[in-house]
Formats: structure tokens, sequence, C-alpha cells
């Protein structure tokens, strides 16, 4: 008979290999396509985008895909480090040994899931590091300091400790006691979670990192909020953000619920574009609202995660799963911080291949709310918007077709003005 464990195994190790090369596959494409255009800004851009800018937005995105690539390397050695190679197995152990179940069941499977995200975060802060104050710096979009940095690394290991932890412990002791259908409770807990995070997240958790004022420029005040009325919109507030903190990149959104909408413009945003192109771009978050893009997602995202805590609760009653993947099952004590962490390293695996579908799906969102945009506001500002946009925040041009169909969850900048205006067809939107 063969053996389910060693089966698991294979498949594991031969999923994390197949996405890994398709990951590098895509990678290598994109820095060869946009090396390859670096030299030429494409004809439909050549009287608004200058050469030196189109070279920066190459090599901007060169430098972070090769960066990505070695965080990718990193992430599978480290995902077989834990699995097969005995990390969650020895950390797992050492636990069961140290006596913390004297203090309840709970306790050294919190201490399991605490022990294993801090020694990520601690693996992961180099790559952040380097993130921002080489790559951001050298291309001139970092604003942070190394004070603002670490006061952000405090602060967002509080609060995610301080929200993380009870609804961990809140999904480990239903796992626990809620009997054959814990599954299903535990989803239900989620997504009152999740949906709390949402509510709390623009009045309380976002004003610990950034300042926010209201928008106090009236022309541009009367200007958004007609906008708004003509689309039979409510908001609460309009709100500036101090992006300029950390990024000089640029970005606008919504968020709440109901009566607590509000809109938040990043400063950079505001010093970017004029009151009517801030205007085209207000216009295309409304089209996303209109088009109920944002519920839909939601109701991806729940019909998703039911779908996770019935395959973990399947999962976790196969000692296969466990053993699989390089952990002992505990044979006395619980094993569900074990099966939910071994949950959350493999689903990723999988996922990866359905995420061409969520970006393309995004994609047409996008296109959607640009519609909506032209529809209520002036064609030609939201285009001379995001042409800033896709500027400043050095978007390439001339990203592989191939590459885009994978990763991308907004067109690139070709196909989206490409579709605005009678524009001259660049060889790019052609093949994208
Ligand atoms: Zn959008």
């Amino acid at each position: 008979m063969i053996d389910p464990s060693f089966v698991f195994t294979l498949l594991f190790t031969g999923l994390l290999m197949l996405g890994l090369l398709t990951k590098f596959y895509l990678a290598t494409r994109q820095i060869r396509h946009v090396a390859r255009h670096r030299n030429q800004v494409p004809a439909a851009f050549a009287s608004t985008i200058s050469l030196p800018s189109h070279q920066k937005a190459a090599d901007y995105t060169i430098a972070k895909t090769r960066l990505g690539m070695l965080e990718m390397a990193f992430a599978a050695a480290l995902l077989m480090g834990w699995t097969l190679l005995g990390g969650i197995d020895t950390l797992n152990q050492a636990l069961m040994r140290s006596g913390l179940a004297d203090y309840g069941a709970l306790v050294p499977q919190l201490a399991l899931l605490a022990a294993f995200g801090l020694v990520s975060g601690l693996l992961d802060l180099p790559f952040t590091l380097y993130k921002t104050f080489r790559l951001e710096e050298r291309f001139g979009f970092n604003q942070m300091t190394l004070k603002l940095w670490l006061a952000d690394l405090v602060k967002s290991t509080i609060v995610g400790t301080v929200i993380g932890l009870p609804i961990v412990a809140l999904i480990l002791w239903l796992m626990g006691s809620a009997g054959t259908l814990w599954w299903l409770w535990t989803w239900v807990a989620w997504m009152g979670f999740n949906l709390l995070v949402l509510v709390l997240f623009p009045t309380v958790i976002a004003p610990l990192f950034n300042k926010f004022k209201p928008l106090d420029d009236e022309a541009l005040k009367a200007r958004v909020t007609a906008l708004m009325q003509r689309c039979g919109f409510a908001a609460k507030g309009l709100f500036v953000m101090d992006g300029s903190r950390r990024s000089a990149h640029a970005n606008a959104y919504f968020t709440g619920f109901g009566a607590a909408k509000r809109v938040v413009f990043y400063d950079t945003l505001l010093k970017q574009l004029n009151p009517a192109e801030v205007d085209a771009v207000l216009a295309h978050e409304l089209g996303h609202f209109k088009h109920k893009h944002i519920i839909k997602r939601i109701g991806v995202m729940f019909a998703m995660s039911l779908v996770g805590f019935a395959l973990l609760g399947w999962l976790s009653t196969q000692v296969w799963f466990y053993t699989g993947l390089g952990v002992r099952p505990n044979l006395t004590g619980s094993n569900d911080a074990l099966a939910l962490l071994l949950f959350l390293m493999v689903v990723p695996l999988f996922s990866f291949f359905i995420s061409p579908l969520m970006a393309l799906s995004s994609r047409r969102h996008e296109f959607e709310a640009d519609a909506y945009a032209i529809s209520q506001t002036d064609g030609g500002d939201l285009q001379s918007a995001l042409l800033k946009l896709y500027q400043d925040n050095a978007s390439t041009l001339t990203p592989d077709p191939v590459f885009v169909k994978f990763y991308y969850s907004h067109p690139p900048a070709s196909e989206r003005l490409g579709r605005m205006a009678p524009m001259t067809p660049s060889p790019e939107s052609a093949a994208a």
C-alpha cells in the first residue's frame, strides 16, 4: 500500500518547485522584456513621457523584480526549513517539553504561533529594510527615517498582537471545543472579525500611523462634493493623509461602511494632480462603488475562506497531513495550532495557480471603474491623471504581457489609456 504521508510530501515538494520555477520564469520574462524596451519610449507616449523617466521606470521595475526573485528563493528555502527539514517540529517539541501546558491547553499552542510569527518576522526584516532604505531610496521614493521605521515596527507589532492574539485564541478555542462543525463556527467568527477590522481601520487603526486632516482646499472641496452628489454618493468626510511622511508614491482611497464612509487623499496625490484630475481619480474610485466591486470582493473572500475552513476541518484529522510535512503530531495535547500553521503555509502553493483569475477579475474592475469615471468627468482629465501617476510611481509602460496576465491587478498604462480615447495604439497594447 502507498503511504499517504509520502504521497503528500511528494505533492508538496512538487508544487513548491513548480511554483518557484513558474515565478522565476515570469520574473525573467519581465526583466528581459522591460530591458529590451528600455531605450525607446513607446510611440503612444512619445509626446508625453520623456526618455529619462521611461528609463527610470524600467530600472525601478527591474530592480524590484530582481529583489522579488531573491525573496521568492528565500521564502521557498524557508518553507522547506520549517516543514520537511524539521523547523516546526523542533519548535513544537521544545514547547511541549517546556511545561507551558500546565497553564492550560491554549498556552503552548499560542506560544507556538507567536514564536513562529516572531521568527518569520525577524527573518523578513532584512528584506523590508533593504527595500525601504536601498531600493526605494535609490529611486527617490523613500521619505522614511530609520527612527520612523522603528516606531512603525514597534507600533505594528503591538497593534498586531493586541488584535491578533484574541482572534487566534478564539479560533483555537473553537477548534478545540465547538464539536465536529467547529470549522463552520470558526468561519463565522473569522468573518465577524474581518468586518470589525474593516469598521475599526479608518477610525482607530489608520490614525495610529498617519495624520488625517479634513480637506481644507475650499475650491477642491466644492468640486469633489458636487461630483459625489452627482453620483449619488454620501461620505462622512473628505480627508488628507500625510502619505509623504513615508513615501512619494501617491494614492487615494475609500474606507468604511454605510454612513461612515470616508474619502482619503494622500497629500502626495494632491500635490501631483490638478483639481480636475483629482476629480477624475475620485470618479474612478466612485466607479468601484457603483459597480459594487468592493462588496463582490468581500463576497469572494467569504466564500473562499469557507472552503478553506472546511478543508482545514478535514485535513486536521489526517495524520499524513502532519507527517507528510515533517511534523510529528502531538500524542497528548491538541494539534489545532499545528494544523492551522501548516495549512496557512501550504495554501499559497495551491492558490498561486489561481491568482491569474483573481488578477483578471481585478483588471476588469479597473476598466469598469475607468468607464464610469469617463461618464461622470472629462476623459482627458482621467488620462492625464493616470499618466502622471504611472510616471510618478515609475510604473513601466512596457511590461511583459504574460507577467501582466499573472500578476497585474491594474491594467498597464498602454491598455488602460488605449481604451479611453482614440490614441495611436502602441505595439504594447496590441501584444497585451
Ligand atoms: Zn481602481
